[in-house]
């Protein structure tokens, strides 16, 4: 087996001289401005080492990667109940999606797209107000990566909130349908902020140890969440992770991941490693170019795919 941190430097140094990086998201006008020519990439071991490289120290805002640490949180807090309001399938269809919606009568496909992570939010609304439900997230995101100096950009959540009408509508549309049980904005509110956490890639490879290790900060370690909840939550990252690219990174890289606009990828090697990757450029599938590239080499490299060889 090839050292670690020798692979990690070298995927490093190799994807620098990459030049078809993608675009970086457009519709967020305050990601837009987000420098292309970054890359970032953080391993955290079974045995507690971090290997890092490249811009690892670097915040940048994980957006859809906190769909993870928000379901784990809403089934902490409603359990399986959750599962009446989002469904546990692939969507195939982009993360922003409409269409689906309407003949799935407002209960959306899983809990990764945004209708589905809206639904989370809501359910975290349940006997709370919405900043508490942010206050919960943010301490959760603290305590798994250990890291009390995890924040929320208010000025992303803000950027969000005045363009999100794609999202205000997907929300609406739940709400017709009884699926969101709270007022829109609240939810809604929940969610831009939640999407704005920033974050480098070493606190976002701290805070999936907890995937990686059956539930728990290391093995043997604290207990985060039962080791079913940790595996349930992985098998929903393999097949759901990168939206309708969600076939493509499991062919390619073959580890449970989740995607963010922001151009990061947390991904996990079962019993391993908890990595987090990050490049702004993205593919037409709003997954990041150099992070699927780079996840893909590591993942060779170290023999870590769950499909083995
Ligand atoms: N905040 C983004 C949105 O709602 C999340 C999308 C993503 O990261 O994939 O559009």
């Amino acid at each position: 087996m090839p050292e670690l941190a020798s692979v990690v430097g070298d995927i490093a140094a190799d994807l620098s001289a990459v030049t078809e990086r993608g675009t970086v998201a457009s519709y967020i006008p305050m990601l837009a401005e987000v420098p292309i020519g970054q890359f970032g990439i953080a391993v955290t071991t079974a045995d507690g080492q971090v290997i890092t490289a490249g811009d690892a120290e670097v915040p940048f805002s994980i957006q859809s990667i906190s769909k993870v640490f928000t379901l784990t949180l809403a089934l902490g807090q409603i359990g399986d109940a959750l599962w009446q309001r989002v469904g546990k399938e692939p969507s195939g269809n982009a993360f922003n999606s409409i269409v689906q919606l309407e003949y799935e009568h407002g209960v959306p496909r899983n809990p990764f797209i945004n209708a589905g992570a809206i639904v989370v939010a809501d359910a975290m609304l349940s006997g709370h107000q919405p900043r508490e439900a942010l206050g919960a997230i943010l301490r959760f995101i603290r305590f798994v990566a250990a890291d009390e100096a995890i924040t929320i950009d208010e000025a992303v959540a803000r950027s969000e909130k005045e363009t999100g009408f794609r999202n205000t509508a997907l929300a609406n549309y739940m709400r017709a349908f009884g699926v969101l049980q709270h007022p829109v904005d609240h939810a809604l509110g929940v969610y831009f902020h939640q999407c704005a956490l920033s974050m480098t890639c070493r606190q976002l490879a701290l805070a999936g140890r907890y995937l990686a290790f059956s539930g728990r900060l290391s093995p043997g370690g604290p207990t985060v969440v039962a080791p079913e909840r940790a595996r349930r939550i992985a098998a929903l990252m393999l097949t759901c992770g990168h939206y309708d690219g969600s076939g493509e990174f499991a062919f390619r890289v073959g580890l449970p991941g989740k995607s963010g606009v922001g151009g990061g990828i947390l991904a996990i090697a079962p019993g391993k490693a908890s990595i987090a990757v990050w490049s702004p450029g993205l593919d037409r599938h709003g997954n990041s170019v150099l992070g699927s590239l780079a996840l893909e080499r590591l993942a060779k490299a170290m023999r870590w795919s769950v499909f083995a060889g």
